[in-house]
């Protein structure tokens, strides 16, 4: 149930060991049967409920999860949100997210903390800038907003950088999109579990999907550790845990899964005003509102799901940093952490119909769903509710592996997994 505060009551339950607050979201027991069952309580199973709801007016589903609401990746980014994309596909469907994300807070009522403090890609060797210059225009053709910044607009956006002679990373410039930043990663998972809960989901967490029930060669619900379920459709949106998952039901992904790294320093006073990235050192940081410096990079080198992250690849990031910021030898880190990412051959994330009929996918986002958890949602609220496509979604089904279509945005826009 949703309540409206006012100050004074903010200040009642100040003084009253706030024992008046109304919980977000309900946590019923699952029914045995529902229209729709999506697994995965992070962001994009989330929203996907939430849209159903709201776009599709079906009402009876629920989100199972099998730990806590964020507790994958959705809670363990780096938050950031862009769509500086190569191939008109991706630029569609990741636009339509940033388009969602500049209207969350008001259509969710919840503040998911939006920072649209703009982005720089640095190019730092002409070979980079070169192919700075064809994304930019790549994406100005595809329609989103892109500048192409030349070294004294990387001095604007970025004084504290290391543009001395000897600089190991000269900033010759980069591929700048105004419109990306930040947003807060736990409230867009908050904030879509309460509007989806207000919309009449069930969100079920500690319940932990086991197998899929098959009948008739057709997914018709879940086993769980509480009990089956059924459900005419059922949604997947595990990141990290999809090839798991695709083994239950009986077929495999064309999926890799790594551990990706993140980190934190301590707090300071602003000293980086916008976000940035270096894909040739593999690094990238920005500053949350708390003050802390984000940091994050690549993937580790090998598969694996052991959630922590190796020290090689986080010195490789932070020696990458420290070249480029050298203010930053200062600063101590404070925490470290990893989550499991699913990485697609052609970097591009797998949304469409199971070889398993009634099974729908979401997966492959590989290290950068976060941005695309609005349109996620939409796009699988859609498969799940009308079993078609949606035009934006239909080019990243799977039988792509088969028919050639590759969308290869490492090779387009040089992202890094
Ligand atoms: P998740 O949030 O992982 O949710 C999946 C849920 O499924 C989990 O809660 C899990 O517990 C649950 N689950 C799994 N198996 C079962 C089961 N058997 N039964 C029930 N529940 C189950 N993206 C960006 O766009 N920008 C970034 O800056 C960015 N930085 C990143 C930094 C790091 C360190 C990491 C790890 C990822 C980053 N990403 C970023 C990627 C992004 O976090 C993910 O792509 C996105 O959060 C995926 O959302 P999701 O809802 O699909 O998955």
């Amino acid at each position: 149930m949703t309540t409206t505060y006012s100050a004074l009551s903010l200040l009642k339950e100040g003084f009253n060991g706030q024992k008046g607050w109304a919980k977000a979201w309900t946590s019923p027991e699952p029914k045995s049967r529902y229209d729709i069952v999506v697994v995965g309580g992070g962001g994009h199973g989330l929203a996907t409920a939430y849209y159903l709801a709201k776009n599709h007016g079906i009402r009876n589903i629920a989100v199972i999860e099998k730990g806590w609401l964020g507790g994958g990746n959705t809670g363990r980014n780096t938050t950031i949100v862009r769509s500086n994309y190569f191939f008109p596909e991706s630029v569609r469907l990741y636009d339509l997210s940033l388009k969602l994300y500049e209207t969350l807070s008001r259509e969710l009522n919840y503040n998911i903390m939006l920072s649209q403090r703009g982005m720089i890609s640095l190019a730092h060797t002409p070979a980079e800038m070169e192919m700075s210059a064809r994304v930019v225009n790549a994406m100005q053709i595809n329609g989103t907003d892109a500048e192409l910044y030349g070294p004294e607009d990387v001095r604007r956006v970025l004084p504290i950088y290391n543009f001395g002679q000897r600089s190991r990373y000269p900033a010759l410039g980069g591929i700048w999109q105004g419109r990306a930043g930040t947003a807060r990663h736990d409230a867009v998972a908050w904030g879509y579990a309460r509007a989806a809960s207000k919309l009449g989901v069930d969100i079920i967490q500690q319940c932990e999907v086991t197998d899929f029930i098959v009948e008739g060669g057709r997914c018709r619900g879940i086993r769980t550790n509480r009990g089956d379920i059924r459900a005419d459709r059922v949604g997947l949106a595990v990141a990290g845990h999809s090839s798991v998952m695709a083994a239950k039901a009986g077929f495999r992904l064309p999926i890799l899964s790594y551990a990706l790294q993140a980190c934190v320093s301590e707090p300071v006073k602003p000293v980086l005003n916008t976000v940035v990235v270096s894909p040739g050192t593999g690094t990238y940081a920005s500053q949350s509102d708390k003050g802390e410096i984000v940091i994050g990079g690549g993937l580790d080198r090998m598969p694996s799901y052991g959630q922590r992250g190796n020290l090689p690849v986080l010195e490789t990031v932070l020696s990458g940093l420290l070249e480029m910021f050298p203010a930053f030898r200062q600063l101590k880190l404070m925490r470290q952490w990893a989550g499991i990412v699913d990485v697609v051959p052609d970097s591009s994330p797998i949304i469409g119909e199971s070889p398993l009929p009634g099974l729908f996918l979401n997966c492959g986002w590989g290290t950068g769903g976060f941005k695309a958890i609005p349109a996620g949602g939409t796009l699988l609220a859609h498969l799940l509710a009308t079993g078609q496509h949606h035009d934006i979604s239909r080019p990243f089904d799977l039988d792509r592996f088969a028919r050639g279509r590759l969308i290869d945005e490492a090779a387009g826009s040089g992202i890094a997994h």
